[in-house]
């Protein structure tokens, strides 16, 4: 990777990711944030304010990180700030039940009617590798299938053939998970019924659970095809299996009832279990797993399957959750939608304009940027693309003021503050990002 020309001051950054680098491994603490895949430094922010997010040499950038994705509100929002402050005056963790908790659980089983209960964890990892010990619980059963592209977080059973930064590094699970513990894990194409089909025609009554990206967005954004997500449900109930839609990125983007809400599938349709997080959280550490109500009874301390956390449902953390989802109104919904599409044409635009190759593709709300021309439907299709053009595109964005995730195979977030004034300082920036993404480098 080329080293690219930085024009703003980021000597701050630049010292701060040295003394980062001494005393953690790469200088952060989740490798994306490394800048590894567009090389340059990592910019260390300071402050953000509704749609705008400020680094360490106090330059100001429109954020389409949002954190990735929790910051639906946008950085710091008025009574997000208030619920959270109230919540530390009255301390931070008890370990014990609290109010808070409880209506955030309201919360999503009112928004997802197929959730009739919820168990609160910390991270999006948690919560799927908590679904999935449950699903194998449930159903005394070891096999979980995974499509290839999609990201469930980090526990070892999920890794395989992960997208996200796994994806950016091209790391093919990686190093320290066991076979004991992939053996289990079956991974297959994306969108792929037949493989689905043959899997379970030959091992049905071994495979506890198929997990799935409500629509994948970990490889870039690719949707499951029409019907897609309904084949899994029918073909694994009609197998004794169970479906977990992972909602972790979709779940209250996408609609009031995430991607459940934006699809409606029912009966057998349905999925049986849930994960959600980043959104649920609104910026703290809250993510959650639930579903049928003969499933979720199996935990502990109802059920055999164990699963806990010390600070599982904590008070400040669900403070934070709970106002960021009471302020996610029909019309926060509208306009994310709005703005969503408005972005994504300009994109397009842009890079018509500068003749580069590339598919802007979406889900719901979601959307990102494949520098390919090619249709991408699975993980196969999307690792075809120039992710040096990206690279170019990226940091031409960023000298201009605008910050983009650091990797081609992650979607773009806009947040219900990204008003006017935002779109169009980005719509100032992509005709010479877009030229830059052109060049041919010498
Ligand atoms: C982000 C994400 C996860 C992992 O969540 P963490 O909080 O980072 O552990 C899991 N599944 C999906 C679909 C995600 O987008």
């Amino acid at each position: 990777m080329t080293t690219p020309v930085e024009s703003p001051n980021v000597a701050t950054s630049a010292a701060w990711f040295e003394r980062a680098a001494a005393v953690i491994p790469g200088g952060v603490n989740s490798p994306v944030r490394a800048f590894r895949a567009v090389g340059g430094t990592p910019r260390f922010f300071t402050s953000g304010r509704g749609a705008i997010i400020t680094d360490a040499d106090g330059n100001d950038y429109v954020d389409l990180v949002c954190s990735w994705g929790p910051l639906i509100l946008g950085h710091a929002h008025p009574e997000v700030r208030d619920a959270v402050d109230a919540a530390t005056a009255r301390g931070f963790s008890f370990g014990a039940p609290s109010i808070a908790e409880v209506q955030l659980a309201e919360e999503i089983v009112a928004r997802v009617p197929e959730v009739k209960a919820v168990r609160l964890v910390s991270s999006g990892t948690e919560a799927t590798m908590s679904a999935v010990r449950l699903a194998r619980g449930a159903t005394g059963r070891p096999l979980i299938i995974k499509f290839a592209g999609c990201y469930h977080g980090h526990s070892d059973a999920l890794l395989a053939a992960a997208g996200s930064g796994v994806a950016t590094f091209g790391i093919p699970g990686s190093a320290g998970v066991t076979e004991g513990a992939a053996a289990d894990t079956i991974v297959l194409p994306y969108n792929d019924q037949d493989a689905v089909a043959h899997v379970f025609a030959e091992a049905g009554e071994r495979v506890a659970a198929v997990i799935t990206e409500a629509a994948a967005a970990n490889m870039g954004v690719v949707p499951p095809t029409d019907g897609f997500n309904e084949y899994l449900a029918r073909t694994a109930h009609a197998h004794g299996a169970l479906l977990i839609s992972d909602e972790v990125m979709t779940g209250f983007r996408v609609s009031r009832g995430g991607w459940q809400g934006l699809t409606a599938p029912a009966g057998d349709e349905a999925p049986d279990l849930y994960t959600f997080g980043k959104v649920i959280g609104g910026g703290l550490p809250v993510a959650a797993f639930g579903g049928r109500a003969d499933v979720m009874a199996q935990l502990a301390p109802l059920g055999p399957v164990y699963q806990a956390g010390t600070l599982s449902g904590n008070p400040v953390a669900t403070a934070c959750g709970l106002a960021t989802l009471r302020n996610c109104t029909e019309e926060v919904y509208l306009q994310l939608n709005r703005t969503a599409a408005v972005l994504a044409a300009l994109v397009g635009e842009a890079l018509t304009e500068a003749g580069v190759p590339h598919r802007v593709q979406t889900a719901g709300n979601l959307f990102s940027v494949f520098f390919s021309d090619r249709e991408v439907s699975d993980f196969e299709a999307a690792q075809q693309q120039d992710t040096a053009a990206f690279a170019r595109f990226f940091h031409a964005m960023l000298e201009a003021g605008v910050s983009l995730p650091p990797s081609a195979y992650e979607a773009w977030f806009v947040s219900a503050a990204h008003d006017e004034d935002a779109l169009e300082r980005i719509a100032t920036a992509l005709p010479a990002a877009a030229r830059a993404a052109a060049e041919v480098p010498a």
